[in-house]
């Protein structure tokens, strides 16, 4: 028995035997040089396989809607925007002409940079895009060689997929109901596993190294996604101690999660709990996980993973499929979307400038406005949506009341414009803005005259008031969500929304934190909005506290001196917490 730890990547725990799953390897690819008159005949060759590539994944995408209505299809329509990419396509038909090689091989050099340019992005999420770039490079490979594509998992009974890491084609015909977890070598929580793992609530362990040399097929092992670790080969000792947990983790769920809905309290009134989404990211399970709508579209997600401005088109279709799928997640519920919030961290080559200091630059409602087109197709896209299901519009790192004056005229005029082609949309459609900039804090009394609600992005907030990069390692210990300078800008945006009458939420990440999240509902907020997997632990929290008992919760962070430091203010209200819930361990499964 061996106990080995990776990445805790989708809460929960489970016993079961391994499916070990090689995948293909690493196919060969025949590379060549050509003689010049074999040129067209290879471009020929491309134009072919690039065909029967599209008629493949067309296949797909209409076999994984007709199964379940899956939304992973979108994956596999961003791999078909891909496969169709001029700009890739230029590259690899300009290298067969001008280094005179084979398809096989200008496919794989061009790809290769490719690869290595997401490798090099500081955003893990964009890291993992290499895995699609792999995907769809290996079905179009496919297509040349005339491979025929191996049948994908012959999963047949309930197992834990043990694996180096899954491609998304691979992840998407797994067929879930036998999927009892993931452990896989690589991948980290941003992966195509750990997405689907945590959309669809399986426990999962990622970047466990090798742990595909060290479990026998058939073999048990036990996995916990919630620490992070995967026992093999466990005696019957810790087997029977394991699943003893496991029993006592579903009898207090289901003591837990009683008939009310996921964001009730225990004295019957309720908070919002909504999901975070994004383009490309499963919608399926968010119901059955207890989102009652969705709090964060990041739109800017459709131009990341083309590297490129979608059309109007491409994001009216996106948009409007986010809608349609959030609407039955609650009566009257709403889809929350966020106007491109691009550069910084979420830089797209060709499309946002190089800078100096891309966090303080011309990145998102700044982008925006200074690219009036882009902004005009967008706002043409959302409000197009908006007629088929209920859309908030959300702008993003707001800092001053000119760029919400701006935004308005650049709406009117585009709602003008749809009146005039008399295009259907939400004619009462709310605006809102990210409170994430400190000066949009201090003065939310006046920002909240303009706009119809506010949504608090910590994950931003906590990095401009800090002046701590989000994603430097270096600068982590001053990332203080629990700073009470951010804390006083926290509650005086709850005020301010509370003196206008207009709803705030918060969405970043401290959201779907234990200490953090139920500390800003005991702060007033209406709507908590997190990663779908996160909603069923903080639901279970919030049913076993009160309004009152919230107040009192908060009332130990306010009454911290404002000299303390982040650490004694979280310390403060962890033990509050585990006072009042001294099981919050096991709610948290
Ligand atoms: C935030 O800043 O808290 C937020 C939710 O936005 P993002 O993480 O996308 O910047
Ligand atoms: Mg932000």
């Amino acid at each position: 028995m061996t106990t080995i730890t990776g990445l805790a990547t989708s809460r929960g725990l489970v016993a079961g035997p391994v499916f070990l799953y090689r995948g293909y390897g690493e196919s060969v690819v025949p590379e060549y040089t050509i003689a010049e008159d074999r040129v067209e005949a290879e471009i020929a060759r491309f134009r072919q396989a690039q065909n029967a590539t599209r008629k493949d994944l067309e296949q797909l995408i209409s076999t994984l809607r007709e199964r379940t209505g899956r939304d992973d299809v979108q994956i596999f329509e961003c791999h078909l925007m891909m496969l169709e990419d001029p700009m890739l396509e230029d590259l690899i038909l300009k290298c067969i002409r001008e280094k005179r090689v084979n398809v096989e091989s200008a496919v794989r050099q061009v790809v290769d940079e490719q690869r290595e340019k997401f490798a090099r992005m500081n955003d893990a999420y964009f890291r993992e895009r290499v895995r699609d770039l792999d995907d769809i490079e290996r079905r179009f490979q496919d297509q040349l060689a005339d491979r025929a594509r191996e049948p994908y998992l012959e999963l047949t009974s309930p197992a834990i997929i043990v694996a180096d890491d899954l491609t998304p084609s691979e992840s998407v015909q797994l067929p879930r109901e036998f999927v009892l977890g993931f452990a896989t070598n690589g991948g980290s929580t941003t992966s195509h596993v750990a997405l689907l793992a945590c959309a669809l609530g399986i426990p999962a362990v990622t970047g466990l190294g090798d742990i595909t040399s060290r479990v026998t097929p058939g073999g048990t092992i036990l996995l916990d996604g919630t620490n992070g670790a995967v026992t093999i080969d466990p005696d019957e000792r810790a087997l029977k101690e394991f699943r003893a947990m496991i029993d006592e983790q579903k009898r207090l769920a289901a003591r837990d999660d009683a008939s009310t809905p996921a964001g009730t309290l225990a004295d019957g009134t309720s908070i919002h709990l909504f999901a975070n989404i994004h383009p490309g990211v499963s919608m399926d399970g968010l119901k059955e996980l207890g989102a009652r709508g969705v709090g964060l579209y990041r739109s800017e997600y459709l131009w990341l993973n083309l590297g490129r401005e979608p059309t109007e088109e491409e994001q009216y279709r996106a948009y409007r499929e986010a809608v349609e799928r959030t609407m039955p997640l609650s009566p009257r519920t709403t889809l929350t979307l966020r106007m491109l919030d691009i550069g910084g961290d979420k830089a797209v080559r060709g499309v946002t400038a190089k800078e100096q200091n891309p966090f303080l630059g011309n990145r998102s409602i700044r982008y925006l406005l200074s690219q009036q087109s882009v902004f005009r197709t967008q706002l043409r896209a959302v409000l197009r949506a908006s007629a088929h299901g209920r859309i908030m519009i959300l702008y993003p790192m707001v800092s001053c009341i000119e760029e919400i004056q701006a935004a308005k005229r650049v709406m009117a005029e585009v709602r003008e414009e749809l009146d005039r082609e008399g295009v259907e949309y939400d004619r009462k459609i709310l605006v809102g803005i990210m409170i994430e900039i400190p000066s949009a804090a201090l003065n939310a009394d006046a920002f909240a005259k303009h706009v119809d609600f506010f949504s608090i992005g910590t994950n931003d907030l906590v990095q401009y008031t800090m002046a701590a990069d989000r994603s430097n390692e270096a600068v982590a210990h001053l990332y203080q969500p629990t700073n009470p300078a951010v804390l006083e800008l926290i509650r005086r945006t709850i005020a301010a929304a509370k003196r206008a009458g207009i709803p705030v939420g918060v969405c970043g990440e401290s959201a779907a934190d234990p200490i953090m999240g139920v500390l800003w509902a005991g702060f007033g907020i209406d709507m908590l909005s997190m990663s779908g997997t996160y909603i069923p632990a903080i639901a279970r929290i919030l049913r076993r506290l009160t309004r009152e008992e919230l107040s009192e919760y908060a009332a130990v962070a306010n009454g911290m001196d404002p000299s303390s430091s982040s650490a004694e203010v979280f310390e403060a209200c962890r033990r509050w917490m585990y006072r009042k819930l001294p099981d919050l361990d096991t709610l948290l499964v």
